[in-house]
């Protein structure tokens, strides 16, 4: 018996890294999970048995529906949704334009409104759901080379503490879990892998923190256990920074 047994999960970003690892997690307790992702042939080799790998790009309204809805008819219900899409930038702040602002403003915060948008309605139906937003804790560090992205994640804190108080009363919480540095396959390939050595030593627990060290605190917020907790921001980072 898994605690989430019978559930039905979007998660988002799922194809690699902290969505990945998300979507195993949530599997293992028993859930039905559907992978979405840019990267439509990745969503589907990493789609846990029995669920599966669709291709959607989350800043676009149409493919974001489509998603909701053909989840809803493959499983008949949508219980979780995780927003774990983005794209993480290294820019320094005087050679980020407007476009490249957009761009990350466009799958990092309205990705996350529209997959909320669109699950809330099954969700109401059922008169449960649990909604999990990827934030970031450079929300609270204010991280440099990454002021669009961080940007980003602010508006993703402060729209799950939003939706958590408008959806309550419809049996739906709403959280954020605050991930620090994470060894994604994208971190590693990106110059944030050099800074590993660096975050450690702010840490509490020194050591390089994996996509796996985030997964539980998801998957216990994804269940039935975590009725009493909306509007959150976990931080889930070794003891770096503090909400
Ligand atoms: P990653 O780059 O390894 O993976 C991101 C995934 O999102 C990829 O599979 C990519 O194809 C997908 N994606 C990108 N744009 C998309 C779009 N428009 N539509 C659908 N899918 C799209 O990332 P990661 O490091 O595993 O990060 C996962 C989440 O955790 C993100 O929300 C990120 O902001 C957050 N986070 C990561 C770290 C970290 O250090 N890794 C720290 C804090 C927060």
């Amino acid at each position: 018996m898994g605690k989430l047994d019978e559930r039905v999960a979007i998660v988002t970003g799922g194809a690699q890294g902290i969505g990945k690892a998300i979507a195993d997690a949530l599997a293992a307790e028993g859930a039905t999970v559907v992978i979405a992702d840019i990267n439509g042939e990745g969503a589907e080799a990493a789609a846990p048995a029995g669920g599966a790998g669709i291709l959607a790009d989350m800043a676009q309204e149409e493919q974001v529906k489509s998603l909701v809805a053909e989840t809803v008819k493959r499983y008949g219900r949508l219980d979780i949704a995780v927003n774990a899409a983005a794209i993480v930038p290294f820019k320094a702040w005087d050679d980020i334009d407007f476009a490249e602002w957009r761009r990350i403003m466009a799958v990092n915060l309205d990705g996350t409104f529209l997959l909320t948008h669109y699950a809330q309605t099954p969700m109401r139906e059922a008169g449960y759901g649990r909604i999990i937003n990827i934030a970031s804790n450079v929300v609270v560090a204010g991280t440099p080379n990454l002021a669009h992205y961080v940007a980003s994640k602010g508006g993703v804190f402060g729209f799950t503490r939003a939706a958590a108080r408008e959806l309550g009363k419809y049996g739906i919480t709403v959280n954020s879990v605050a991930p620090g540095l994470t060894a994604s396959e994208g971190v590693l390939a990106s110059p944030h892998a050099e800074a590993f050595d660096f975050v450690q030593m702010l840490q509490a627990i020194p050591r390089r923190g994996e996509p796996s060290d985030i997964a539980p605190t998801v998957a216990f917020l994804a269940s039935e256990e975590a009725r009493w907790v909306t509007g959150q921001m976990i931080v889930v980072d070794g003891g770096h920074t503090h909400n």
